[in-house]
């Protein structure tokens, strides 16, 4: 049995807790939410739960398909055991489809289909509102190497193909989402977690946003939408 030390960081959705074995760490699932960098906060039930769960079949899956990830297992409803990582400040955005800042900023047609996947990469820092960035300014802040940058973009674009294909099979579009990397023993792995508060999820045949768009803009339904998202990830009926 895995037992809890330390609590390491609490975040918006997660805290994270030190294990007896130095290597490891629990990632424990909130309720919480927040958007547009913690201005609007609130709680949706369940959350926690139901993002565990979708968590932890994603990164299997992955991990199925050649992807290494920091999941060992999971612990608990809302837990899940993790490889320790040494976390990179870069926030890699992957874009199939229009939506979000792509609209504000550049423009797009909300739900345009974009003929080739876009990677972003965004400065992990709460203070200046994760800025958009470059590989330049990432090198130059220090927070990556050009081949560490290299390597993101490559397993997020890796990452795109098993998940967009995954989600259709399930009737749901994967507009855009966001993925955290980390440096474990030399190895750079995939950690945080995905799920509808880092993807954006669009049903299949009706368009349908089933994800955290539904609480930033107060759509309503919210609790439902990530259930729908548990329902059809997990293939429960
Ligand atoms: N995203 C995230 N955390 C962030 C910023 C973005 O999980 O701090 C996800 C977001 O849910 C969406 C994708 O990354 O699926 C692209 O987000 P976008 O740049 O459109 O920004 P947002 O509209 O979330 O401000």
């Amino acid at each position: 049995m895995m037992n809890k030390t330390t609590q390491l960081y609490e975040g918006k959705a997660k805290k994270v807790f030190l294990t007896d074995d130095s290597d490891l760490v629990i990632q424990e699932f909130k309720d919480d939410a927040t958007a547009f960098n913690n201005k609007k906060k609130g709680s949706i039930a369940d959350k926690g739960v139901v993002n565990n769960a979708i968590s932890c079949k994603l990164f299997t899956l992955l991990e199925e398909n050649g992807i290494r990830t920091h999941l060992v297992e999971k612990l608990s409803e809302r837990e899940m055991l993790c490889r320790y990582l040494d976390i990179i400040k870069v926030e890699v955005v992957v874009r199939n489809i229009a939506a979000g800042s792509l609209v504000k900023r550049y423009g797009f047609a909300e739900g345009t289909l974009l003929e080739q996947p876009i990677v972003e990469l965004y400065l992990k820092n709460d203070d200046l509102d994760d800025p958009l960035m470059n590989d330049a300014h990432a090198v130059a802040l220090g927070v990556a190497t050009y081949e560490e940058i290299a390597v993101l973009k490559n397993r997020a674009e890796a990452i795109n193909l098993v998940l967009r294909r995954f989600f259709a099979d399930r009737k749901l579009k994967l507009v855009d989402f966001k993925l955290e990397f980390g440096r474990n023993k030399g190895t750079i792995l995939l950690g945080d977690e995905i799920s509808p508060d880092t993807c954006r999820l669009w049903d299949l045949d009706t368009n349908e946003k089933l994800d955290k768009d539904r609480f930033r803009f107060d759509l309503g339904g919210v609790e439902d939408a990530y259930s729908e998202v548990q329902r059809r990830v997990l293939d429960l009926d």
